[in-house]
Parts: C-alpha cells; structure tokens; sequence
C-alpha cells in the first residue's frame, strides 16, 4: 500500500473515526460510499478505521470496512500494532478471528518485538490467543480440493473441506466434542468421508512438522483430529448407529468412582502415537502423562488441551461434563455437582453420571449442612424424595429422548430442573423440584 502522511485527513475521514466510535454503522456505510473517505487513511498515530473498530470492539464495523478493502495487514502504527492485535487487545474472540479470516498475518511483531498473541496474553486475553493459535486457513484446507501433479481427483472433495474445516478450528478438544461435530455433518458420518479426512489431517501434521517455521502444537492438533476421525471410522465400520456406540464409550465411567478411563487411555494412545517421535512438544506431553497412574491428575486431556491450546482446563470457568464445553451453566438438578451446556448433552450424560449422582449428592450434604434446603434431605423421607426425584429425571430424559426420536420439536436449552420434572402435579415433586436453581 502506498505510503501516505499520518494524520493527512479529509474532514469526511475526521467524522468517520467518529462514528466508528459512536458505533453507528449505517452512518459509516455511507460515508464509506462517498469518494471523501480511503477505507486505509492514516491518523495521527497511523491507525486506521479498521483498527479503531477492532480496538472498540465493534465487530459490525469491522465487518463493513473489510467488505470496503480495509487492509487488514497494515502496520504504519507508530508502535508497528496491527488490526490483530487491536483485536486481541480488545478481548474479543469474534473480530479476532474475523481479522484471521481476512489473511491477518499472525507473525508480524510490533517495536518491541511481540506478535498479536503474545501481546494478547501479556494483557490476560488468553481465549483471543487460543483462537490466533489455533487459527488454520480455509484456504490451505481448499488447496486438497483440487488434484495436484498426477492426481485424478482431489484428495478431499469439495463438500467436506468446510465440515473438516470447523473440526481443525475448534478451541474445544474434547473427544466427545469432536464427535458431535462429526455427527452434526450428515456428510462426514460416512466411511469414505471419513477416510479421507484422516488422511488429510495426517499430511497436513505431516506440514506443519516439515514446513520452515515448524509448529509442533499446531502438528499435534492434527495428529489428534485425525485419530478420533479414525476412532470414529473404525466405530462406523463396526455398527451402524451414527456413532453413539462410541459417545457413550468415551463417557462411560469405571464402577469404583466414574472415572472415564475409555477416554483416558484413547487419549494417552493418540499422543504415543504422534508419529515424529524427536518433537519436543511430545517428549514433554509424554513425561507429564507417562507417571500418572489412571484416575489421577493430570488427566491425558488436561495436559494436551493446555499444550495445544494455552489454557488450563477446569480453572475458571464452568466446563460441560459432556463435550467439554467452556461456560456451561446447567446444572443437574439433583446433585448439582456436574454442569452442562445443555439438555441434549445432560441426556448423552445421564447413563453414566446417575451411577454417582447418588454419591455426589450426599457429598454435598455433607458440605453444605446449613443450607436450609439441603436440610430438607435429612428428613426421614429424603431417601424415598431423592429415590422418586433420580427415577422422575431419568422418566423425563427418556421421555424427551422419545419425542426427539419421533422427530419431535428438538428439547430447547432451559435451566434444570427440565420442564417435564417441574410440570408433574405429585406434591412430593413439587417439593423435589423445589431443590432447583
Ligand atoms: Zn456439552
Ligand atoms: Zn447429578
């Protein structure tokens, strides 16, 4: 982009930086439409509009500037900043990868050296470096849509790169999770498709562990989605049940405390099978896993979700029992112990947990003797209470199972306890159902 003097601004330019403030979008829109306004103009400090509206967080407006050929990559910041790392500054993960998305160049450094997420996490905004670290371009996903040298076909077809694209992207690697979204695309729950989407994982870990600027973690994420692409292969080879054969194994807890050791030892496996055995990243992987006994901490997925995508897993936030879900904020009525991220995941969960819900219940009464509603457990009747309240939940799952099996409207997200538990007219339910939020 040509050079052009910081703080040259037409007075139509002044006000645009403005209503970018103001958030006004329509306003910009036709400003941007006049011939008064360069989409990349210079302030005084060398920011651009772009720049601004990543900073205040506006992501309408950033959306808007783009469509106008806002450069994204501009650096005549007089600090070197970008519209990236204005947008990791601002915290918001959603213009973070919008910049990303517009070919926001992740290794530019500023005057000082840092590149966006480093900058990002020198300020605390660690879920915007979760989503610069682990950003992938669609596009180098497309370049295997399209065959190359001999080939006769693509080795992936046009139809899957945007679903496989979405797994590469998740910030949640939890198995389980990876499995829904295989599940949620008809078109990947099919042998073939996943045959192919393995193999593409395998070159592309195969990329990142030869290209110049090595990125063992970004390798090891791959390595990692191809392995439950393969899991989830061999599963569909097996049975024919859209993969909840293998949900279910990955949830299952052992009998002595509900521990999920399927998943634990898929885990473990995958990250010994990594298959560049020098990488550094494994060595570490494997030394802070190899003297775990199963059950304890740390968990496989504890130590690899921090290598991979910078943050440590059950810290700060409410995570779904489930898919591992960050910010889940059901609770399972009866223990309140576990929390999900919703109704389908709490009904996926519910063959295994209500094995400890008894347990962790009592647990929590232990706890929590003086809150007057656990009181209410104490009673000679809190057995029978919990007893009916455990069998009614279980009733309303498979109720709710039944009427989404016959196609009926899909369970909305609501608090707990679920509707149907609250609904039923016996006084003993209504006291149960008392015990809720
Ligand atoms: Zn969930
Ligand atoms: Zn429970």
């Amino acid at each position: 982009m040509a050079a052009q003097h910081k703080g040259d601004l037409s007075s139509a330019e002044r006000k645009i930086l403005q209503v970018i403030a103001a958030g006004d979008v329509q306003e910009a829109a036709q400003l941007l439409a006049g011939e008064e306004v360069r989409v990349n103009c210079l302030d005084e400090y060398g920011m651009t509009p772009l720049m601004h509206a990543a900073y205040k967080g506006k992501a309408d407006m950033c959306r808007l500037l783009l469509q106008h050929g806002a450069n994204v990559n501009c650096n005549q910041h007089e600090y070197g900043y970008t519209a990236l790392m204005f947008a990791g500054l601002s915290g918001r993960t959603d213009i973070t990868s919008m910049m990303l998305d517009a070919g926001a160049e992740t290794n530019q450094v500023n005057s000082v050296g840092r590149t966006a997420a480093q900058m990002a996490a020198f300020v605390g905004q660690h879920d915007c470096v979760t989503v610069i670290n682990n950003f992938f371009s669609l596009a180098k996903l497309e370049f295997y849509t399209r065959p190359h040298g001999l080939e006769t076909e693509p080795r992936l077809p046009p139809t899957l790169a945007g679903p496989l694209h979405r797994i590469i992207m998740t910030t949640n690697l939890n198995p389980v999770k990876i499995v829904l979204l295989v599940k949620e695309n008809p078109v990947l729950v099919n042998v073939a498709a996943l045959e192919k989407c393995h193999q593409v994982m395998d070159l592309l870990c195969e990329q990142c562990v030869k290209q110049q600027d090595m990125n063992e973690v970004l390798a090891m994420k791959m390595h990692y989605i191809s392995c439950v692409l393969q899991k989830c292969l061999a599963f569909l080879k097996k049975r024919d049940d859209k993969l909840d054969a293998l949900v279910k194994s990955l949830l299952k807890g052992r009998d002595s405390d509900g521990f999920p050791q399927y998943q634990e030892k898929f885990i473990r496996d995958c990250i010994r099978k990594f298959p560049y055995c020098e990488a550094t990243l494994l060595q570490e992987l494997v030394r802070s896993i190899a003297p775990v006994e199963i059950g304890n901490d740390p968990t496989a997925f504890s130590v690899l979700n921090q290598a991979i995508t910078g943050q440590m897993a059950f810290v700060d936030a409410n995570y779904c029992a489930t898919c591992g879900e960050k910010g889940a904020d059901k609770r399972c009525s009866l223990c309140k112990a576990v929390t999900y991220c919703s109704l389908s995941c709490q009904k996926l969960h519910w063959f295994a947990h209500k094995k400890m819900c008894r347990c962790l219940q009592e647990q929590d009464a232990d706890l929590e003797k003086d809150s007057p509603k656990l009181k209410e457990l104490k009673d000679d009747e809190s057995d029978l209470v919990m007893e009916t309240a455990n069998f009614l939940q279980e009733l309303c799952l498979r109720a709710e199972e039944q009427v989404a099996a016959a196609g009926g409207c899909p369970a909305e997200l609501r608090d707990f306890p679920p509707p149907l538990l609250r609904d039923l007219p016996s006084p003993k339910t209504e006291a149960t159902a008392q015990q809720g939020p």
